[in-house]
């Protein structure tokens, strides 16, 4: 099949192609893309543009890791056991219990590999192509040969692509050629087809990633026909096959718990005097086995699947499973302002230019229907509508607007789009970042847009990008005059410092005087901060507009020779843009959630500081009444960053909003919350903020604005981008550690009350010197089967409690087994150890004749063995009954788990109910169906008993109740 696949995708040495000849032998092109009917076609004759060989759950492997373990092969070795010395009745549970076990196992495993590759492939990559004529974004796994994909820094390369169109392109084939320096590329046509990859510079290759600019090129070869699926095949796979520290904790645990099984054997032995008989050994491998927790590390990582799976509803995509332990520890959270706790619809509302006053504009949305009305300068700079504003249009305002207008169209990455569609009623949609969509919406409504001015002969020569540590953009553009025009926008400190000149009117005027004293510039930048200020402090993402002429030198290449400072250098500042970016709706109610579960919250923004805190007022980050100037709760990065560590630490809460943030001040936010020993959750949406998310004990990348390469550093990716998905998230995980603790506990305590009583009871010796068994081998195998695994799986899945976000987060040094975990499981075992084997003797030796028999461990003979058969119906019915009460003690670590508010929540949890009522269930027929109570067992039915048991029962709920009781009194 792979093999067919190649076939039709031969090499063909495309970096020798023009791009038209590439077009022609592709069927393509490069204006219009491929049609999305050819595309299903194509997708259909090359496949799916996926890595073969890796992913997809294998059956036969998950049977595998159920037959070849170690339990199965001591159960084995039992088995043969008993066949070969024609216990069949035993070695037939056995077998039977081997067989469960497998299939219990086969089901649980197998359903946890299911969801985690359906979560695999939900975090899939995706990417940009021209479909069409128009630019959709589609899953990477459907592109196809000929596709026309659009690339942009911080993707992954989903495809083997001839380039047609490139700005400042630098890719990292680390991958692929062991070259670590990025490489540049370009459109220059290559002569001989065996050039090294490394070499063809007119193509990329799949991924690779795009460390900076931005490209277009043709799908040459998906799949497993590019470049890397020539020489691998696993290298996109993500790690959800790894086992988190709890697993691996828990793992380590059940090795010690098999040293400890094998030194019971030899105890069980030693008791015996090493005499051998073939009763001896299987109940010593019984005893063993009971020993074991088997389920656990299975029930761990199907509670984790399905705690993942529910997050993936939430829109939370975990993709290292080992934050789902850490999620719940978090004690702050740092989120980015922008798109997370707000809505990155942004719209621009006022515009400001020296000398001519505020304009404000009109209309909502993406929608590029509005109206741009000038307001004038007002006294204090407040701004008003209700101002007699007159409507403005390009011919009748300044012409410094009209330049203001062009720089907002044309230093400008985003596109704009009416869809066409019946249905959707000609819907806009937009495409790419929301600051520039708001910039293109306003340059819509001025009726200058970008397609608009290219069509007049507007030409892009050059392209610098916003990245968000110079946080500005500029672009070289030909007019239509042949004139080269360069825009740049961007944060105002950003900007003003590369302006000569500012604009008013006509006029440009120079910001140095003939003396070349700095006086002008300083006034200057006084008035256009208050201005900033004005506008920031209504929360609006203010952005400063700047142009200016620009004379190329002869000779130089325009594409790639121009240095970036040199360009953003003598510009001419035109005016302000304040942009607004509504908080979501959910985000003061999660942040409110973030302060009851103890957890803080940090913004870090690349904002202005008045714009971060007029936000972080407005979802209660900080108090409403703060004085941001003097307050130590909201700091500018430059400070943050000037600072020592000595000095953050002396601080006596670290800021909780960083506005004009980069990269670089997350980093180090981050090793200030680890330096307090605070666990830290980071938000990211660009390439530099890989490093950040790495160093957080859990990196939240955004689904929708983050770029690939911040996904794959993240542990969890947001499909929403939005801040509640977070706090949605720590509670789960939260909930999930709380549960496993819970489950861990029944089923350590259950298993300690199991060799307590096996091992008390080696002391009740027969007249041959024999201990008596209290419980039979088939009856501990049984038990070990019904009555640990199920309702571990339900304590697995049960609902949060209420108090569940209202408590402080536990300390992430404490671990699964805190003292209080470890005291619990010891206390509540030793008491049902007790409580059940009192019964055993006490059916025995008091209302029985206290006769031991003889033999009656290998099966019932006569009378005699009547006593030690009801006793161990007795012990066997009372254990089983404590064990499932247990689970529901378990429900909560220090509440009763009997309370009417909890019980009458039953239904939430069927699985747990279940295994409690069908486990309660199974033991009828074990005790009175004749021949499998007898022979199988080795009990008899009981009457009177029963009295004992719920004597018992009632004994261990009155004592787990008052054991609760005194630890919520005396223990904090
Ligand atoms: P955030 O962390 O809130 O997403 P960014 O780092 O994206 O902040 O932006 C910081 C500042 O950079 C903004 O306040 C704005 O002044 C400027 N800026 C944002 N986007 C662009 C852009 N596309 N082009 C130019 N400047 C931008
Ligand atoms: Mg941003």
């Amino acid at each position: 099949m792979t093999k067919k696949i190649i076939d039709l995708q031969p090499e063909i040495p495309y970096h020798t192609y023009t791009v038209t000849e590439t077009e022609v032998e592709l069927k393509s092109s490069t204006i219009e893309g491929l049609t999305s009917d050819e595309a299903e076609v194509r997708l259909r004759r090359y496949g799916t543009n996926e890595l073969k060989g890796s992913g997809g759950v294998k059956w036969y492997l998950v049977l595998w890791r159920q037959i070849a373990n170690p339990l199965v092969v001591v159960l084995l070795i039992a088995n043969i056991l008993a066949f070969a010395t024609e216990q069949f009745a035993e070695g037939g549970v056995i077998l039977f219990i081997i067989i469960m076990n497998a299939t219990i196992g086969f089901y649980q495993d197998f359903s946890a590999e299911q969801t985690m590759e359906a979560l695999r492939n939900m975090s899939s990559p995706t990417a940009q192509v021209i479909r069409d004529e128009t630019r959709i974004v589609i899953p990477n796994n459907q592109v196809v040969p000929g596709d026309v994909l659009i690339f942009e820094d911080g993707d992954v390369i989903g495809a083997d692509c001839r380039l047609f169109e490139v700005f400042n392109l630098e890719t990292d084939e680390a991958l692929l050629t062991g070259e670590s320096l990025p490489v540049q590329k370009n459109l220059e046509l290559i002569k001989t087809a065996e050039e090294s990859l490394g070499d063809r510079l007119n193509m990329v290759f799949a991924s690779t990633t795009v460390v900076k600019g931005r490209a277009k090129g043709i799908v040459t070869g998906t799949g497993m026909g590019t470049q890397i699926g020539k020489i691998a095949t696993t290298l996109m796979n993500i790690d959800t096959n790894e086992l988190t520290p709890l697993q691996k904790r828990l793992n380590k645990m059940a090795y010690c718990i098999f040293v400890a099984a094998v030194v019971l054997v030899i105890v069980v032995f030693g008791v015996h005097k090493f005499r051998y008989s073939n009763e001896i050994a299987i109940y010593a491998i019984s005893v063993a086995i009971s020993m074991i927790p088997q389920g656990l590390v299975a029930i761990v990582t199907l509670t984790m699947a399905f705690g993942v799976s529910r997050m993936a509803k939430a829109k939370a995509i975990v993709r290292r499973l080992s934050s789902l332990e850490s999620l719940g520890a978090v004690t702050n959270i740092c989120s980015d302002k922008t798109g997370t706790l707000t809505q990155s619809k942004m719209v621009a509302v006022l515009m400001w230019f020296p000398g001519d006053g505020f304009y404000r504009i009109s209309g909502t949305g993406f929608v590029p229907e509005g109206e741009i009305f000038r307001q004038g300068e007002t006294i204090n700079g407040e701004t008003s509508t209700t101002q007699d504003e007159q409507v403005v249009t390009l011919d009748s305002g300044s012409d410094q607007l009209l330049r203001a207008i062009q720089a907002s169209a044309l230093c400008n990455m985003a596109e704009l789009r009416r869809n066409n569609h019946p249905e959707t009623h000609g819907e806009w949609t937009a495409i790419g970042d929301p600051t520039e969509i708001a910039l293109q919406v306003l340059a819509y409504k001025a009726g200058m847009p970008k397609p608009e001015l290219v069509e007049n002969g507007f030409r892009l020569v050059a392209e610098f990008p916003f990245d968000s540590s110079v946080k500005r953009m500029s672009v070289l553009y030909e007019t239509p005059s042949d004139e080269h025009l360069i825009f740049t926008k961007g944060a105002t400190e950003r900007i003003l410092g590369c302006c000569s000149h500012y604009r008013e009117g006509d006029a440009e005027i120079p910001l140095r005087n003939e003396k070349d004293d700095d006086s002008i510039q300083i006034e200057f930048e006084s008035v256009i901060m208050k201005r900033v200020d004005t506008l920031a402090e209504q929360g609006l993402r203010v952005l400063s507009l700047s142009y200016r002429k620009f004379q190329p030198t002869k000779g130089v290449d325009l594409v790639h020779g121009l240095n970036r400072d040199e360009v953003e250098s003598n510009l001419v500042f035109l005016g302000l843009v304040g942009i607004y970016d509504p908080p979501r709706a959910e985000s003061l109610p999660a942040v409110m959630k973030c302060y009851e579960a103890g957890i803080r919250v940090h913004m870090l923004t690349g904002d202005h500081p008045s714009t971060a805190a007029a936000i972080a007022k407005e979802v209660a980050i900080i108090p409403a009444d703060t004085d941001v100037k003097n307050s130590s709760m909201v700091m500018s990065a430059d400070k943050f960053d000037a600072m020592s560590d000595e000095e953050i630490d002396a601080l006596e809460e670290l800021p909780r909003v960083v506005a004009r943030c980069s990269p670089n001040t997350k980093v180090k936010m981050i090793a200030a919350l680890h330096r307090r020993n605070l666990f830290a959750a980071m938000t990211g949406d660009g390439v530099n903020d890989s490093p950040s998310l790495k160093a957080a004990n859990v990196g939240i990348a955004m689904g929708q604005s983050g770029s690939d390469v911040v996904k794959q550093a993240a542990d969890i990716v947001l499909t929403d981008d939005n801040f509640a998905t977070i706090v949605e998230a720590i509670a789960e995980g939260r909930r999930m550690f709380f549960n496993i603790q819970k489950f861990v506990q029944h089923l350590m305590s259950g298993n300690i009350a199991t060799i307590l009583v096996l091992v008390v009871a080696l002391a009740v010796k027969d007249e041959q010197g024999d201990s008596v068994f209290p419980l039979s081998a088939a009856a501990i195998l049984f038990m070990n089967l019904c009555y640990s695994s199920p309702p571990a799986i339900g304590l697995g899945l049960e609902p949060a409690s209420a108090t569940n976000m209202k408590e402080p987060p536990r300390t992430s040094k404490q671990g699964l087994f805190s003292f209080e975990v470890l005291m619990d499981m010891l206390v509540y075992g030793v008491v049902m150890a007790i409580l059940s084997f009192v019964p055993f003797i006490l059916v025995l030796f008091v209302f029985e004749d206290g006769q031991l028999g003889y033999k009656c461990n290998r099966g019932y003979y006569s009378e005699v063995c009547d006593g030690v058969f009801r006793a161990r119906a007795t012990c066997y019915a009372t254990l089983t009954f404590l064990i499932l009460s247990h689970a529901i003690n378990c429900r909560d670590i220090r509440q009763s788990g009997w309370q009417w508010s909890r019980l009458k929540t039953a239904h939430q949890n069927k699985t747990l109910w279940l295994s409690i009522i069908i486990g309660a269930m199974i033991l009828f027929p074990v005790i009175y169906v004749p021949g499998l109570n007898k022979n199988v067992f080795k009990h008899l039915g009981i009457s009177y008993e029963w009295g004992i048991v719920f004597a018992s029962l009632f004994i261990y709920t009155a004592f787990v109740e008052t054991y609760k009781f005194v630890k919520r009194r005396t223990m904090a």
